[in-house]
């Protein structure tokens, strides 16, 4: 049985847990929370790093601070996450959303300026797979029409654009520490926030709109509600169980690589006799070996190449269903263009096992089974 993901786990997060335990202080903003930030603000060289319980609470929060309302329009994909959309959304946005590209599965940043309008109030690119968006392009064009953006890095912990660490390159990053990611405290997250105008109304939103924040560094004699905010802090105990995770942020994402680029070399010739494609980096983004997948030429292989696999007790899966197509997408938003490769993709990707504590044996036997099934295409 080899299974799709499992947690990622160091082993070392119980000692760090029990000193978390210790300090007699595990709601939020203890000691592992303010070690986390400051580890995420030098490793991604941004000003400030704000821990939260979700990638979808960092996204939520973003909408929240960007002052979305009703009427409002918000840019994004929609081959993507439910939340990089609902979080908007919920602050009663209308989405608009457009097409990936067909290499990277990105955003395409050539549909931006048709998607744009005078309510356009935010764009939200995602790094799909962990691999950076073309940011030089689709800042130049947010820039020209005075639009922040927000980039969706749950995915991305750790990859970069030209050298720059992804979550800190636009105006706000959302970073997810779920399961499924490579850095993970089970549930988790964190808001980048790159703009320093942003960083103490970021700070009163995630202490349910008090100012908190300020009180504990005495910058104030006494709280009160300032702003709408809500809860937003993880409890200290989430903290610790990530901390080692993120002092070790290369070291994991160097061993998925390995697995990433064994995967890689393994399908080249089924590349090349046109049964599947391989993912795609361009030059100018460094990974972080996120996700592997394939891409059959028709959803029927897809379905076949999954229960083949399950057969050989191997869970591969595949994501997500377009947005614009779901109900709630349909409600809440419209489309540019065709939807050509976001329909196209959806139905013929397929993702592999790939996690931290997957052993040598097993990514041979994910390569073994597979390629008897595309050999025999
Ligand atoms: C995982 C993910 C999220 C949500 O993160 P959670 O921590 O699960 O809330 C948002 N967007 C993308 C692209 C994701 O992959």
């Amino acid at each position: 049985m080899i299974n799709f993901n499992e947690a990622p786990f160091l082993g070392t997060e119980f000692g760090f847990i029990e000193d978390a335990i210790n300090s007699k202080h595990i709601s939020g903003d203890g000691i592992y929370t303010k070690k986390c930030n400051n580890l995420l603000e030098s490793y991604t060289n941004s000003p400030k790093s704000l821990l939260v319980h979700s990638g979808t609470a960092a996204l939520e929060m973003a909408a929240l601070l960007l002052k979305i309302k009703p009427g409002d329009e918000v840019i994004c994909p929609s081959y993507t996450f439910v939340t990089t959309a609902s979080a908007f959304a919920l602050r009663g946005a209308k989405l608009v959303f457009i097409d990936i590209k067909e290499d990277t599965l990105n955003f395409d940043e050539t549909y931006l300026e048709a998607a744009i309008t005078n309510k356009t109030k935010a764009i939200v690119p995602v790094h799909y797979a962990g691999v950076a968006c073309n940011m030089d392009a689709i800042l130049d064009i947010a820039a020209r029409y005075s639009i922040p953006v927000v980039e969706d890095a749950a995915q991305a912990v750790g990859s970069a654009y030209k050298g720059k660490k992804c979550g800190a390159i636009a105006d706000l990053g959302c970073f997810s520490f779920h399961e499924t990611k490579n850095i993970s405290s089970g549930e988790g997250g964190a808001l980048i926030i790159n703009r320093s105008e942003h960083i103490e109304a970021a700070e009163i939103i995630r202490e349910k709109g008090t100012n908190r924040s300020k009180f504990f560094r005495g910058q104030v004699d006494k709280y009160t509600w300032v702003e709408l905010g809500s809860s937003y802090l993880p409890s200290d105990l989430i903290a610790a169980y990530l901390y080692p995770q993120l002092q070790q942020v290369d070291a994991i994402n160097n061993k998925r690589m390995l697995i990433w680029n064994r995967y890689h070399c393994s399908f080249e010739t089924f590349e090349s006799k046109g049964i599947i494609k391989r993912p795609f980096i361009p030059n100018y983004c460094q990974h972080n070996a996120h996700m592997y997948y394939l891409r059959f030429n028709n959803i029927e292989t897809r379905a076949n190449f999954i229960s083949y696999m399950k057969e050989h007790g191997i869970t591969c899966v595949f994501h997500y269903i377009p947005l614009h197509s779901s109900p709630a997408g349909k409600k809440l938003g419209r489309s540019i263009g065709n939807m050509e490769h976001t329909n196209h993709i959806s139905d013929t990707l397929v993702r592999l096992p790939l996690f931290h504590g997957m052993t040598e044996q097993m990514c041979e036997m994910v390569i073994s089974y597979a390629a008897k099934f595309l050999a025999a295409q």
